[in-house]
Order: structure tokens, then C-alpha cells, then sequence
């Protein structure tokens, strides 16, 4: 008995639920743990208790809801019946508070179906959530390959005993690492050895790049390293991690040092030309200023390029832009390797020479650059010719500072292009006041329409045929402080303001008022500015000046100067065509002085070729000369276009053009510009004049 209560005791102290059924499913034994699983009371069963009483109890007591007492004894059952080999099966089943609860029974013939019953309902919950977290990290490990793979980095990872944990393909693919050596566990040593066998190493043995890398690492520092490797530029970072590892990224950053390197570049170049812009200039200039303090010399050339602006704005940007780029490749043929040259902005280049032996040396290059320039440039099929205008400031004469010598450079380009252009000036003291008596003239200008201080003279024109007065030409005048100011001293100051615009339209007026008094068979010639025709209002405003002052269009005469056709711009031809169609005629002033006089009369039918005076005044002295103007004269009647004859001064002059057939001639030997009451009683008594010149 003693034997069957420690049984007892036993059984109750399992830390499981236990019963025995019957073969004839009779309730044999149970334990506390198995009454407690089901919430069966004390005195609740009993011994030989048939099964279908027990599950009807443990029904009422809310276990095994999930089936009906009758199907779950049956199912219940069926499976004991069903495992009468001995062997354990088990099952599971809910019972009341949703836990679970999982059986196994074993059969024996002498005692029946021993049934354990255990609550396993944490053990699920536990492992379920190890089955989740197992879940979790793979997805965060193929989302960290993922990263890893897909960063444009290469990334590697050692651990503290230098074996590689992970890299990724960029990794590899920057150092050319072999398949062998990107497998987790590879020594640091032979990943060493493969970087310096790629030539990471620009100089030492094999032993020594390791062990210097070896040293790096150990010193623990963070860190920015780049370096070059057959031609590329890697940057890596070297970070520590705590555990004694660390981690190293390698960024390939050849292009992004190239765009870096190209921003500088453009920050400092001019993007039509490549050359140094005015800062790169001003910079390095700075640097020369040293060497002038100890008295080395160094000259700046300051470069404006004739009639740009003309080309530009007839031929368009695209051709401006060719010019530029034709002309300082011819400007770079001038320099030296010493020597500096900028594009300063728009048409205006600088050349630092440095060193030079003397002014001299200078004044050459002005010179080869001035011819340089001057050569025709082909562009777009069409010849254009243009000029340049050199300043010359050589230090430390004429200044130490970059300040100085620009500006003093600038002066003397200034006083270069009022000298004609196309040529060189060296700075000299004193220009900064012609520079101010510009700018008194500027400012002089844009009163003189309203204080009433133009005014127009009046030079007549020979016609050698009718040897009377055929035409009258006027040329305008500036009463200014006490002065008669020339019209080539201001003319050029009023086309860079703009001024040109209501002062040419007075002209024109004031020039039809006068000759609205004129016999009716005497033209009047008007100079127009190139400017003028950018107004698209010319045309009307001559319309107008005409009405106005009751003057038959026949009568006018327009005289314009090559420049204006050195592109057939098509508002400035329609113009023109525009103003021959009302029967006023269009003049080609100052002919054979410009660009490429000859083709430009191909461009628009003029009615008159004026042969500028340069030719007179070489005449007796050049044998080109004479041929020049009988060409033209020639030319013009083949043409039928009439020919002037400017500045005859001599009877030796009259004589030639007239054998050469000129049609009319202008100039002092005939009569110098008058005043309108001057004029007027010259052409009063014009037939007796006119025969003493003429005879
Ligand atoms: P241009 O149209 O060629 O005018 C002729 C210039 O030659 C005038 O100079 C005249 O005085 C000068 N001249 C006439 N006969 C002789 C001579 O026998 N020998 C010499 N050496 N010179 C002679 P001016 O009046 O000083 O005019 C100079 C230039 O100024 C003109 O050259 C013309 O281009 C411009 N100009 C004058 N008036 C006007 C105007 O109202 N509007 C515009 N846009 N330009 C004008
Ligand atoms: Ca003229
Ligand atoms: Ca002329």
C-alpha cells in the first residue's frame, strides 16, 4: 500500500495532466494537473466514470468548444481505438481560456490507454515569436544585401581579427578583387597583397605596403584617404567600429573631381574662347606685381577689336561670335609662353606680357597683333574685315598695381581707337583728363539739341558735266563753349549714346528746311548713321521730313558708309530699298576706305559712288592711287551708278578725275562748307563761280 501511495504522490507531483482509460473507456486514474487543465472539481469525477460523462462535463466546462461533446467523443474515440500498437500519439485540443492543450496516449493491454496531457499554449506563443524574429532578420539580411549591393559605394567589412564579413560589388569592382577574394573569411593580408599587385602603391615592396596599411588600421584613426589607381581617383573612408572591426568605403570620384576641376575651369574662362576671364587675368596680373616692385618690366596690352559692334549687330551673334573665336586664335599666335592673354568681356582682349625687355618689345607685338587681326577672316562664306585698336601700359613706368596698369592701359586703348583705329598707343600721363574731357563732351552732347548749339554748313558738290551745282552736302557743326567742335570728334561719341537718333533727325529737318529754298535742281545730301538704322522708324521719319518741308524725295540724297552694309541685314537693306522706292537716291560715302568696298555694291543699287578724299590726297604721289579711282569711276559708269570725286584741292586733282570721266567733284578748290546765307548767294551767282572752277 505504502508502494501505491507514493504512486500516488508521484503521479500527482508529474508536471503534467495524466489519466487511464479503460479498454472499455472507463476512467482508471488521474492526477490534480489533469483536473486542473479541465477545471474539474474535487469530488467532480470518479473512478469508472465512462468517457462520455467526462467529456460531457468538460464540454459544460468550455473546453473543446470547437466541436460538439458527440462528434469530439467520437473523433476522441475513433483514435484511441485507433493506436492499440503501443505506440505514443499524440494530438491536440483547446480547452477553456483558448489554451492548448496537446495529449499523448499509449496503449497497454493490461492497463489501457495512459493519456498525458500537457498545457504547451507559452511554448507555442514562444516559439512563434522565435519563428517571426527568424523572419524578420532574414528579410532585414536581404534587405542589408540589398543595400549593401546597391549602394554605389564599395563597401567591406572586416572583422577584428582582419577576416572580411562582407563586401559588396562595387567593392570588387573598383579594386578588381577575384571572386575568391570576396568571400566572407578572406585574410586582410590577401586582400592587401591583391591592391598593391592593381598598383595601389606608388612606391615600396609588397611587405611594405601591407604592413603600412597593417599600421594604419591598427592606429584606429578615422579616416579620408584618396588616392590614385590606374588613372582613376578612389576616395576612402575608414571607420573603427567598437567591437574592434571597422568598416571602409572606396568612392570612385575621377568624374566628380573632373566636374569640379571644370567648374573651376568655367569660373575662370571665358566659355566661347577657353581664355583666362578677367578675374583668372586680374589674379595672375596680381602675381606680377611682385616682380614689378623689384623692377622687372612687364607691359599690358589692352585689345578692342574694331567695328565689332557693327558686325554684330548687322551679321548677327552667331558671326559675332566666329570673329571672337577667329580672333583670338590669331591673338594666341602672338603670344609667347610667358605671356597671358584674357578675354576681357565682349570684344576686348588683354595680353600680360612678362616679362619684357623694354617698351619696344611691346610696341612689336601691338603691332604683329594689329596686322594679325586686320587679315580678312572668312566666316559663313563671307569676307569680313576688322580691326584692332591696342593700349599699352608698361609697368612698373607706368604703374606697380594691377589696378593701374589696366586702367592705364585702358586709357591708352581709348586714345588708340580716337586716333582711326587700328593701331597702338602707349599710355602717357595725362590721359585720365582727355578721358574727362570725354566725358565733358558726352555729357555736353546730350544738351547741345536743346540749348540751340547745332548747326549745319553746307559744301556744294560740281557737277562736271552740267558744270553747274548739282548737289549740296551738309555737314553739321557743334557750337560748344567758345569752340567750334568737329563732327569727327563728336559724331562717334553720339553714335555710342544713342544721340546719333534726334540728332541726325534735326540734321535731316534742318537740312530739308534749308534746301526747300534751294532752286529746284539742286540736291541735298545727308549724312545717316548706322545707327539711325537700327530705328525702325527711319524710314518714316525721312517720309515725314519731307512732307514737312515740301522737299520732292528726288531731291535727297542719303549718303551711307560701308559699315552699315557690312552685313545686308535684311531691316537695314529693306530700308533702303524702302527709301530708293519713295525716289530718294542712296549715296556710298567715303568709298574704298572700309572693309571690302567692291562687294558691297553688289549688295544694293546705289545711285552714287563718293571716293573718299584719302585718294585725292595720295594721288600725285601714289601710282595705285589713280588707278583705284579710274577703276571706280570706271566701275561706277558701267554700273550706272554717278561718281563724286572727294577733297579736290588742286587743279592738278580736278584734271585727272575729270580725263577719268568723274561725274561730280567736292572739295576746297570748288568751295569749303559755308554757311546756309552763304550758300544760298553762291548758288545765286553759281554759273560764274562754277565756270572759273571748271575752265
Ligand atoms: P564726309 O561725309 O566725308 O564729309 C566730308 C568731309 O570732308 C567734311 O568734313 C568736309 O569738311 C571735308 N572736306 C570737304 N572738302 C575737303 C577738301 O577739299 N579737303 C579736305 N581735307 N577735306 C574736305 P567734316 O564736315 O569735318 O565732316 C567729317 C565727317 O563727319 C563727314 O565726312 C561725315 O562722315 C561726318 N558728318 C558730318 N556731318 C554729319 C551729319 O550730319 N551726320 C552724320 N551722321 N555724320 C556727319
Ligand atoms: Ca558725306
Ligand atoms: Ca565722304
Amino acid at each position: 500500500m505504502a508502494g501505491a501511495l507514493l504512486l500516488d504522490a508521484a503521479l500527482e507531483n508529474i508536471p503534467y495532466g495524466f489519466c487511464v482509460w479503460s479498454p472499455q473507456f472507463r476512467l482508471v486514474m488521474w492526477n490534480k494537473h489533469y483536473r486542473d487543465l479541465y477545471g474539474f472539481d474535487a469530488g467532480a469525477i470518479q473512478r469508472g466514470m465512462t468517457l462520455e460523462e467526462l467529456i460531457d462535463l468538460s464540454s459544460s466546462l468550455g473546453n473543446h468548444t470547437d466541436t460538439t461533446p458527440a462528434d469530439f467523443y467520437e473523433s476522441y474515440t475513433a483514435d484511441l481505438l485507433a493506436n492499440r500498437s503501443g505506440a505514443r500519439c499524440k494530438n491536440r485540443e483547446v480547452v477553456r481560456g483558448g489554451r492548448t492543450v496537446e495529449t499523448a496516449h499509449v496503449y497497454s493491454e493490461a492497463l489501457g490507454w495512459v493519456v498525458t496531457h500537457e498545457d504547451i499554449t507559452e511554448e507555442i506563443a514562444r516559439s512563434e515569436v522565435v519563428q517571426r524574429r527568424k523572419l524578420e532578420l532574414e528579410r532585414q539580411n536581404i534587405r542589408l544585401d540589398a543595400a549593401v549591393n546597391n549602394i554605389s559605394q564599395g563597401l567591406c567589412m572586416m572583422d577584428a581579427r582582419g577576416r572580411l564579413v562582407i563586401c559588396n560589388e562595387p567593392y570588387a569592382r573598383i579594386y578588381n578583387l577575384p571572386e575568391r577574394m570576396i568571400k566572407p573569411g578572406t585574410q586582410l593580408e590577401d586582400i592587401l597583397g591583391h591592391l598593391f599587385d592593381v598598383g595601389m602603391s606608388a612606391s615600396g615592396t609588397r611587405e611594405e605596403y601591407i604592413t603600412w596599411r597593417r599600421e594604419v588600421i591598427a592606429r584606429r584613426e578615422y579616416g579620408k584617404t584618396v588616392h590614385e589607381l590606374n588613372g582613376r581617383t578612389i576616395m576612402m573612408q575608414h571607420h573603427p567600429m567598437k567591437d574592434g572591426g571597422w568598416v571602409s568605403t572606396h568612392e570612385d570620384i575621377t568624374e566628380q573631381r573632373q566636374n569640379e576641376a571644370r567648374i573651376r575651369h568655367l569660373a575662370r574662362h571665358d566659355a566661347l574662347t577657353d581664355l583666362p576671364n578677367r578675374i583668372e587675368f586680374l589674379e595672375q596680373m596680381g602675381k606680377t606685381e611682385a616682380a614689378l616692385g623689384r623692377g622687372e618690366m612687364a607691359a599690358v596690352l589692352y585689345i578692342d577689336l574694331d567695328h565689332f559692334k557693327a558686325v554684330n549687330d548687322t551679321l548677327g551673334h552667331a558671326v559675332g561670335d566666329e570673329v571672337i573665336k577667329q580672333a583670338s586664335a590669331r591673338l594666341w599666335g602672338t603670344t609667347r609662353e610667358t605671356d597671358l592673354l584674357a578675354r576681357l568681356g565682349g570684344d576686348e582682349f588683354a595680353l600680360l606680357m612678362r616679362p619684357v625687355e623694354s617698351a619696344a618689345d611691346a610696341a612689336r607685338v601691338a603691332d604683329r597683333i594689329i596686322k594679325a587681326i586686320g587679315a580678312p577672316m572668312m566666316i559663313g562664306g563671307q569676307q569680313i574685315e576688322i580691326g584692332a585698336s591696342v593700349g599699352i601700359a608698361v609697368g612698373p613706368g607706368d604703374g606697380v598695381k594691377t589696378d593701374t596698369l589696366v586702367k592705364n592701359a585702358d586709357l591708352a586703348l581709348y586714345k588708340a581707337k580716337s586716333e582711326g583705329r587700328s593701331t597702338y598707343h602707349f599710355f602717357e600721363a595725362g590721359m585720365d583728363a582727355n578721358l574727362q574731357q570725354r566725358r565733358a563732351i558726352e555729357a555736353g552732347l546730350r544738351l547741345a539739341l536743346q540749348r540751340n548749339e547745332l548747326r549745319l554748313v553746307f559744301q556744294p558738290l560740281l557737277g562736271l558735266a552740267e558744270n553747274r551745282i548739282s548737289c549740296v552736302e551738309a555737314l553739321l557743326r557743334w557750337e560748344h563753349e567758345g569752340r567750334t567742335i568737329s563732327p569727327t570728334e563728336f559724331i562717334p561719341i553720339a553714335e555710342e549714346t544713342g544721340l546719333i537718333v534726334p540728332i541726325g533727325e534735326w540734321v535731316l529737318r534742318e537740312a530739308l528746311k534749308t534746301a526747300s529754298s534751294w532752286p529746284a535742281d539742286v540736291r541735298i545730301a545727308v549724312n545717316l548713321s548706322p545707327v539711325q538704322f537700327k530705328n525702325r522708324d527711319l524710314v518714316t521719319m525721312v517720309r515725314s521730313a519731307l512732307t514737312d518741308a515740301r522737299v520732292s524725295p528726288t531731291r535727297l540724297e542719303l549718303e551711307i558708309t560701308e559699315s552699315l552694309l557690312l552685313a545686308d541685314s535684311e531691316t537695314t537693306l529693306k530700308a533702303l530699298h524702302d527709301l530708293r522706292g519713295m525716289g530718294v537716291r542712296i549715296s556710298m560715302d567715303d568709298f574704298g576706305t572700309g572693309y571690302s568696298s567692291l562687294s558691297y555694291l553688289r549688295s544694293f543699287p546705289f545711285d552714287k559712288i563718293k571716293i573718299d578724299r584719302s585718294f585725292m590726297a595720295d594721288l600725285t604721289s601714289r601710282d595705285d592711287s589713280q588707278a583705284i579711282i579710274k577703276a571706280v569711276i570706271g566701275l561706277g559708269q558701267s554700273l550706272g551708278m554717278s561718281t563724286t570725286a572727294e577733297g579736290v584741292e588742286t587743279d592738278e586733282q580736278l584734271a585727272m578725275v575729270r580725263a577719268h570721266g568723274v561725274s561730280e567733284v567736292q572739295g576746297f578748290l570748288f568751295s569749303p562748307p559755308l554757311a546756309s546765307t552763304q550758300l544760298a548767294n553762291l548758288l545765286r551767282s553759281r554759273n560764274g563761280k562754277a565756270r572759273k572752277v571748271a575752265s
